[in-house]
């Protein structure tokens, strides 16, 4: 038995159910695109721990600044002895995080965290309930963060009741019928139909729906939405945890669309591996929770601080914005003749930067998902040294999530495994 399949048996027995595991590699090392398992084979990973990795695994600037911040402390408590590099982190983030207002950050641990921070935040400033999310869309796992989450099973069912005053409205989606215009006249209905608008206290928006399937929000969408919190003094939160960092070819891909967001909230990409979040906004707004209302034991750790601030000198220094840009360039050069080849399979193809997937479909229909092959090929995949992911609202979506440290010459690698996946399984 390979030392994968002995800990797989044992996870079996001690791991929950319902933490699931997308593919079966059970990791041992890993350095910037490329991780070995247990058994010593060896991947390419064009998944990077969910769009974390976006410096590459074990960066050595990232490791040097966490090993530094160790020889020091590992932690504190902000709340109790509080250090530079949790001000220092806050000082860059507002600096980075676009708009021309005064801004001001709070650091969290995780993304969903983040979420429901920004969501209080909200609610404090406003003095109203209401909260409006997006279907497909994604917050995390937990009580608000799923209650955001316009997408059932597996992230809701069975783990009712939710909060009230969350509503849902259409994410523009071309390739599915849902045009921009179809997008605001929905939230407008919502409007009309089941909340007063001088109830929410907020909207809140992926500018590139991660979980729910790469759908890239047009910026003439997200200005629609600020005109329309604007007109109803709603804040928009931009949930920028999957998007953030560089992935997009912009440190933020809210900055694609030229407007400012209220509220920010970033994780993932942020520290290259390190659990450290954060909600960044108008300082005003930021301001809105009293002293108390907002933090934790670990939140901003001292070691995610350093990770975070030396994620931010890598993505300066080697120009990670610009290579997003080419990576996402040559992804999608051979995805856009692998479907010119195979038309009915490959129903969409989509990229913001290096966010790039592709949706697939049975006969060229985009409401016929082909789930079962999306399955078949992220094993393969496995099988072949390649790690992708899948996602979207119907599991049929493969995407794509290199580190931007990559190699062109893994990236072509890799991109060959998964034509090689088509072909065979199709065959
Ligand atoms: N928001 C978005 C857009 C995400 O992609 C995720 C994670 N996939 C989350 C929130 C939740 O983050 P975490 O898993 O760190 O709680």
């Amino acid at each position: 038995m390979s030392a994968s399949s002995e800990l797989m048996t044992r996870r079996q027995t001690a791991v929950a159910r319902g933490v699931a595991n997308i593919t079966s590699v059970f990791a041992n090392y890993a350095d910037n695109a490329e991780l070995w398992d247990v058994d010593g084979k060896r991947y390419i990973d064009f998944a990077v721990g969910i769009a974390v990795n976006n410096t590459g695994h074990n960066h050595p600037k990232v490791r040097a600044a966490v090993e530094a911040q160790l020889q020091r402390f590992s932690h504190t408590c902000f709340h109790v002895a509080p250090y530079e590099g949790y001000v220092a982190l806050a000082e860059k983030l507002n600096k980075l995080v676009p708009g021309e207002s005064a801004k001001k950050t709070m650091l969290a641990t995780t993304g969903a965290e983040a979420v429901e921070n920004a969501i209080k935040i909200a609610r404090a400033h406003t003095g109203r309930p209401g909260v409006v999310a997006f279907r497909g869309g994604f917050h995390g796992r937990t009580l608000m963060g799923m209650s955001l989450t316009g997408k059932v099973n597996p992230y809701k069912a069975g783990f009712g009741p939710f909060p009230g005053e969350i509503y849902h409205a259409a994410f523009p989606n071309n390739y599915h019928g849902v045009t921009e215009q179809d997008a605001v006249h929905d939230l407008n209905e919502l409007f009309k139909s089941d909340i007063d608008p001088q109830r929410v206290a907020a909207v809140i928006i992926e500018p590139v729906q991660g979980e729910g399937g790469f759908n890239i929000a047009p910026p003439s969408f997200l200005k629609a939405l600020r005109a329309v919190c604007d007109q109803f003094g709603i804040l928009l939160i931009a949930d920028e945890i999957q998007t953030g960092f560089a992935r997009t070819g912009r440190l933020f891909a809210i900055e694609h669309s030229g407007i400012e967001a209220d509220l920010i909230t970033m994780a993932k990409g942020i520290a290259g591996g390190f659990p450290i979040s954060a909600v960044t906004g108008k300082a005003d707004v930021m301001d809105a929770a009293e002293p108390g209302g907002l933090g934790g034991t670990y939140a901003g750790s001292p070691i995610g601080c350093a990770a975070a601030l030396a994620v931010l000198e890598v993505i300066e220094d080697e120009a990670l914005c610009k290579r997003a840009y080419e990576i996402g360039n040559r992804f999608k050069k051979r995805l856009k003749s692998l479907q010119e080849d195979r038309p009915e399979l490959i129903g969409n193809m989509r990229a913001l930067g290096s966010m790039v997937a592709v949706e697939l479909v049975q006969n060229g229909d985009p409401n016929q998902p082909a789930a079962d092959l999306t399955k078949a090929i992220v094993a393969k995949a496995q099988k072949h040294g390649l790690i992708i992911l899948p996602c979207g609202t119907r599991g049929n979506v493969i995407r794509f999530l290199p580190p931007l440290t990559i190699s062109d010459s893994l990236i072509e690698k890799g991109l060959s495994i998964f034509e090689t996946c088509i072909f065979e399984l199709e065959a």
